[in-house]
């Protein structure tokens, strides 16, 4: 049983992660519906630093956006996706899905933590959207899921990330944005994969010299 402060605790923790993130106080507001004026006086000392800008809005946005925004835009929502069907609330799911896009995508990053909560507003129909206006899919050729206008029949024309891989050869800023990660040497793995056999017990055999007795073992060693 959650008491009033356990609650209001709670809304401003979530608060402090929108804030932390980037967000604006319109935002935050919508989010945790905690007044304008006490939001600026929680976490924006400094009037100068409060962000600032018309507010996104993205079912326009999106299908005018450049091939490495709207990747960007379906990484954020297709993670958002998942979460809300694991049962988080959109709350913990957008935040959730706001710091993993961070943690793979590279800076500066290209959605912010407004645009993030208009796509999910956008996709679920909730806060500042009436009804949804985005649905996630599955590309029928590469199986990557991503971010189209509701009632749209999956195509990979349309797929960000089969476009990202034609791309990828000859376009610089697609490589820049996703930068290759080289594998270890196989030779490397090889070693690592005998060093830990070698730590390892043996399951059979003779492997009395190496395992220890302990009271009360009854094992024919
Ligand atoms: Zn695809």
């Amino acid at each position: 049983m959650h008491t009033r402060a356990d609650r209001h605790l709670r809304t401003v923790k979530l608060a402090k992660d929108c804030a932390e993130l980037g967000a604006r106080v319109r935002t935050i507001h919508s989010i945790t519906g905690l007044p304008p004026r006490e939001i600026q006086r929680l976490f924006f000392n400094d009037p100068q630093a409060i962000p600032r800008g018309r507010p996104p809005d993205s079912p326009e946005w999106y299908h005018s956006a450049n091939l490495l925004f709207r990747t960007d835009a379906s990484i954020f929502a297709t993670t958002y996706r998942r979460l809300r069907q694991a049962s988080f609330g959109p709350d913990d799911a957008l935040v959730g899905a706001y710091r993993h896009y961070r943690t793979v995508c590279q800076k500066p990053y290209r959605i912010s933590f407004d645009r993030a909560f208009d796509l999910a507003s956008h996709t679920d129909g909730i806060w500042i959207a009436k009804f949804p206006s985005f649905s996630v899919v599955t590309c029928p050729s590469c199986v990557s899921e991503f971010l189209t206008a509701l009632g749209t029949v999956p195509r990979s024309d349309a797929c960000p990330f089969c476009k990202l891989v034609h791309r990828y050869g000859n376009d610089p800023r697609v490589q820049t944005s996703f930068p290759v990660h080289p594998l270890p040497h196989p030779t490397a793995f090889q070693q690592e994969m005998m060093m830990q056999q070698k730590d390892e017990p043996e399951v059979d055999g003779d492997c009395d010299a190496r395992t220890p007795s302990f009271p009360g073992d009854t094992g024919s060693g």
